[in-house]
């Protein structure tokens, strides 16, 4: 068995080759849930649906998000009412209130459909619908997501860290951008989508992660082993997860490698470098490791010289196509036998 820990990215883009190195029969995939969204009363999940669409084979690989060649009529029409009524594109949250009233796994990223500030295709919208109403059902997120993978196809078990609510929440500098006023806080997606990243960022907060317990799922899979973290975000799509304390004591004990999103201090897309930086990491390969104590040894690119404590393997850590993915994914299979792991 081989755990993945996945954020919507890096980790989707290993397993994308990954196949001929880990057996996909024996593979558990953990997605970050504290991306997820409530949106017109629709659980959004977009870690674990990059996830299932890039394994079910579905997934549009130009934006690495969504189903390839979607339709978006239901958004259009979406943003075009609320334009012709006069109403604000958003995003647009709920009341405070609202916040914490309804299905416990939505509490504090409630947003209303009203001019849909995420664009949602048409078939990625049945994948919310049919994803929320069986949680509505009665029937938790580990199980709604199996269910979905099943419905795909998808080869591997793809589980979310917890069937609880953990919202990423953004804490920003206030008055730090001439776009406008940004809120102090605003959720994760909002700072993502709606405003590319540009607020200054004080803070990242995991709500809820206190109180979440670990899906038992996840944490089954962490215990036995052992865990590649592909190259992700760890703020916001690692961060999560290790916030929610039973998974962090899991991943102390278990032996895990992680692949740097980083080449030495440069990224390879998205807001990793900001984020870390706000929430006091060096933003680079050395800022990772320290992120990531638990982590028994790494895969850097050839081309980053850092020196860290503890074991390294390098290759060109670049992914564009499925052989790239096998490289990496041959070099962590490398890095977990450095580590002392059994790689199946
Ligand atoms: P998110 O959920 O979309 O934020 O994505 P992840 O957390 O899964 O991954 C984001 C990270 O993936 C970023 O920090 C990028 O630097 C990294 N990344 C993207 N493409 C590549 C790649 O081809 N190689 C490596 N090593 N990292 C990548």
């Amino acid at each position: 068995m081989t755990t993945f820990l996945s954020g919507g990215t890096g980790t989707p883009k290993l397993l994308a080759g990954a196949e001929s190195v880990f057996d996909p029969a024996d593979t558990t995939v953990v997605a970050n849930t504290g991306d997820d969204v409530e949106l017109g009363g629709l659980l959004v999940c977009p870690d674990v649906d990059t996830v299932l669409f890039e394994q079910g084979g579905v997934l549009d690989r130009e934006r690495w998000w969504g189903i390839a060649d979607d339709t978006t009529e239901t958004h259009d029409e979406l943003r075009a009412l609320a334009d012709a009524a006069g109403l604000d594109s958003g995003p647009r949250y709920l009341s405070d209130e609202a916040q914490n009233t309804g299905r416990d796994i939505a509490n504090w990223r409630r947003f209303s459909g009203v001019a849909e500030f995420m664009e949602i295709g048409d078939r990625d919208r049945a994948v919310h619908l049919t994803r929320t109403s069986l949680l509505d059902e009665g029937h938790n997120l580990t199980e709604v997501t199996r269910t979905l993978a099943a419905a795909l196809d998808v080869p591997v078990d793809v589980v979310p860290m917890s069937d609880d609510p953990v919202a990423s929440i953004v804490h920003t500098v206030d008055g730090s951008s001439s776009d406008s006023d940004f809120a102090a806080e605003m959720h994760f997606q909002e700072f993502w989508v709606a405003h590319r990243a540009d607020p200054e960022v004080a803070d990242v907060e995991f709500r809820g992660a206190e109180s979440a317990d670990a899906s038992p799922a996840a944490l089954g899979a962490i215990e036995e082993g052992p865990v590649v973290i592909g190259p992700s975000n760890p703020v916001t799509s690692i961060g999560p997860m290790v916030a929610i304390e039973k998974l962090r004591e899991a991943l102390h004990q278990t032996t895990v490698v992680a692949v740097s999103p980083f080449v030495e201090d440069e990224v390879f897309s998205g807001p990793a470098a900001k984020l870390m930086d706000a929430v006091g990491y060096e933003p680079s390969t050395r800022g990772v490791a320290d992120a990531y104590p638990f982590a028994d040894a790494f895969v850097l690119d050839e081309a980053d010289g850092t020196h860290l404590d503890r074991p390294a393997v390098r290759t060109d850590t670049r992914m564009d196509d499925a052989a790239d993915a096998r490289r990496v994914a041959e070099a962590a299979a490398e890095a977990l036998s450095r580590a002392g792991a059994e790689v199946a």
